[in-house]
């Protein structure tokens, strides 16, 4: 290779690699899968070695990329938190166990897992947490001590044992389940889907909002030393002894490992273990057990000399994107879906992942007919890692979202802010059979006998046009009703059957019978369940379980949310600029959504189709109203602006045995006016016999005055 070849070649590999970074830690949307990156990586080292007139600091692989982010404030790191050189072959492993050999002599190794989450420094001062901040370009970091005092298993203050000024590191996660969670939610949501628990886990600390940082399922794992306090430690396991000790989340699984071939037991061990993690691992990380040692070894520009990380290959499988088909959600979001030529990987057979939508398709660039690597993301859900863009023949297909519903034919609409085309014609017959499977969820009426397959059905069969026309359905028509209409189309594995063996098969009959009785029952038992459940039911967009719980909490019963002033308190304070923004601790969309429901045709339809049904569910009070206390049994009001958060009051009257309302009625006895209530309010209320207090007097009144 010339100069100029070798040039020319590493601008290549570090326009790939810098792309690949902003992708994966600006936009926390990575575009290509680890082993590609780490070739490239791999191939810029050898060449800058090689051609030492290329290196130089500014080269991706000399300095740590993370990125650093606007809106935070910036920390220094001393010393800096570096990377860990990286190997996919145990042949490296041995060269590092001879350099190592060749340097210094009494060592041992310690094993652990390379947790794949973001990079953590957490400073204390007087033994309480005062600094937390990411790895950034390793030598600045953004502080997120904001968002990380949101983690729950974060010591706060650490025991006298700990030294008072002490700083560790460490990686934090999001768990493997709250990211399938959160994923889930935002799909209901409309928002973007996260690639894998990391990005998930980097997006949430980044938040300028720790409110966000908070619901979000976030763990640590600490290992390794900062700056200060660590100094005495002998070991490394000894330190980390010391750590859990303190508090802190360590490490579930570490091995110590006599000689190399130890080492290479350990790995494997590991690798064996590598889905028993509430985190997921790319790797193995080796250390060498004996501190001592780790100053005379020192480090690159990259990382210390006296670590390696071990990366396992990744569990994937190549197959073919046949076809890209679109489903249209609950809510009429339309999904673009890879139609895989079946692949097994790590224990199921896969022939669909979802592509979230059209701008996640034109980052990865996957086409009808493109080479891929299907990974698992979080372990379970099937994603494309990459295109294997070598196998490119020409014939591959773009693909593009259609402009109308695949279903319904109806509009499809981008709203501002969201990823997400929806259909929005109310009658769409794909969005009605997925709001039918989402009100037999579990969460919601937990209709058993209502699955996927009876909810095509149903709104195939003509019986059920809305979901409250399950109320109506009659045992006979149950019975008899044909499961295969269902259409074929959504039930991949038969179509896969008729096509193998052309004629042999007429379409399966098989009638619902007597899981009708079940479900009939079923039905009759959901009348009385509580608000939240319904609401959610309900299936509107931005009312998940939570949001569902906490609006059922401030109102008593269905009929309270239309025009609830509550809710239209959340909207009047957020052009307030959330001055009382605790007043309910939902989003100002679900408050708007919701309302706009209750607004709607369709809205004033399902409530009065609820009347007639007379199913008007009632609110799960979290505490049942204490009988005695100053204010027993007195129904409250509160409006204006008050001194602390309104949440806060009512929790109080609730303690003292008062009942919270959301508006005035015959049955409130006082009307708390904080600062800047109309007269008219007040007169009406006073008109209604309800006694208008002000705060000062409410707080009398609480503490039995
Ligand atoms: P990378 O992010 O691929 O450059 O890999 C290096 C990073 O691995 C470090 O900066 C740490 O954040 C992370 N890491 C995960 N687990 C460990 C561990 N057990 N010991 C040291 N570093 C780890
Ligand atoms: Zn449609």
């Amino acid at each position: 290779m010339t100069d100029s070849e070798a040039k020319s070649r590493a601008e290549v590999l570090r326009a790939l690699i810098e792309k690949a970074n902003h992708d994966y830690y600006d936009l926390h949307s990575p575009t290509v899968g680890d082993r590609d990156y780490d070739m490239w990586e791999r191939e810029l080292l050898q060449l800058e070695e090689e051609f030492s007139f290329l290196k130089t600091d500014s080269s991706p692989v000399r300095r740590v990329s993370g990125g650093l982010q606007e809106g935070f404030k910036k920390v220094r790191h001393d010393p800096p938190m570096q990377s860990l050189d990286k190997t996919h072959a145990k042949g490296e492993l041995v060269e590092f166990d001879s350099f190592i050999g060749k340097s210094v002599s009494g060592f041992s190794y310690v094993i652990e897992p390379k947790v794949d989450g973001v990079s953590l420094s957490l400073k204390y001062s007087d033994r309480v947490l005062v600094t937390a901040a990411t790895r950034g370009n390793g030598a600045v970091g953004d502080d997120i001590t904001a968002n990380v005092l949101t983690i729950g298993s974060i010591p706060r203050r650490l025991p006298p044992t700990a030294p008072a000024e002490l700083e560790v590191r460490g990686e934090a996660y999001m768990t493997r389940e709250g990211f399938l969670a959160l994923n889930a939610r935002q799909a209901d949501d409309g928002l973007e889907e996260f690639a894998n628990p990391r990005n998930a886990c980097a997006g949430s600390l980044k938040q300028l909002d720790p409110k966000v940082t908070a619901s979000r399922p976030l763990d640590v794992v600490i290992y390794n030393a900062g700056g200060v306090g660590c100094d005495g430690f002998s070991s490394h396991t000894e330190m980390i002894n010391a750590f859990a000790e303190w508090g802190f989340p360590t490490t579930p699984w570490i091995k110590k490992a006599a000689n190399i071939d130890e080492v290479f037991s350990a790995i494997d061990e590991l690798e064996k273990l590598r889905h028993t993690f509430q985190f997921e691992i790319d790797g193995a990380v080796i250390k060498i057990n004996e501190r001592k040692f780790y100053n005379v070894l020192g480090a690159t520009a990259h990382g210390p000399r006296w670590a390696r990380a071990y990366k396992y290959a990744p569990e994937r499988a190549e197959t073919v994107v046949e076809d890209i088909t679109v489903q249209v959600g609950r809510t009429g979001i339309l999904t673009p879906v890879a139609e895989l030529k079946s692949v097994f990987l790590a224990g199921s057979t896969i022939s669909r992942s979802t592509l979230h939508n059209e701008d996640q398709i034109l980052r990865q660039d996957i086409r009808i007919g493109d080479h891929v690597w299907i990974v698992k993301a979080g372990d379970v859900i099937p994603a494309v890692d990459s295109v294997i863009t070598e196998k490119r023949t020409g014939s591959e297909r773009i693909f593009k979202m259609p402009s109308k519903c695949p279903v319904c034919g109806g509009e499809v609409h981008r709203e501002e802010g969201e990823v997400a085309l929806r259909c929005i014609n109310p009658g769409c017959r794909a969005q009605l059979c997925r709001r039918l499977e989402h009100f037999a969820s579990r969460n919601a009426l937990d209709l058993k006998a209502l699955g996927e397959r009876v909810a095509d059905a149903l709104v195939n069969s003509g019986l059920v046009k809305d979901v409250l026309d399950l109320f109506s359905l009659e045992l006979s028509t149950l019975e008899n009703l044909d499961l295969a209409e269902g259409s074929a189309e959504d039930s991949r594995s038969e179509k896969i059957k008729e096509c193998e063996l052309p004629g042999l098969f007429s379409k399966p009959v098989r009638k619902f019978g007597r899981n009708a009785q079940n479900l009939l029952k079923a039905l009759e038992e959901s009348r009385s369940l509580p608000l939240h459940r319904w609401l959610y039911a309900m299936g509107i967009a931005g009312i998940g379980v939570s949001a569902a719980k906490e609006i059922a909490l401030a109102h008593e019963k269905f009929t309270d949310l239309p025009g609830s002033s509550v809710l239209k308190n959340v909207l009047e304070n957020d052009l307030k600029k959330g001055k009382e923004r605790l007043i309910l601790p939902i989003k100002v969309e679900a408050a708007k959504s919701l309302l706009a429901f209750f607004e709607s045709e369709y809205g004033q339809r399902f409530l009065a189709r609820m009347e007639s049904l007379s199913i008007n569910p009632m609110s799960e009070k979290k505490n049942p109203p204490a009988s005695s206390g100053p204010l027993s049994g007195a129904g409250c009001v509160l409006t204006g602006s008050l001194s602390r958060p309104r949440q806060e009051y009512a929790a109080l009257i609730e303690k003292a045995g008062g009942i919270v309302q959301s508006s005035v009625t015959s049955k409130t006895k006082y009307l708390i006016a904080g600062e800047n209530v109309g007269a008219t309010k007040t007169e009406k209320a006073k008109k209604l016999g309800t006694i208008v207090i002000d705060e000062a007097r409410l707080i009398e009144m609480l503490s039995g005055k």
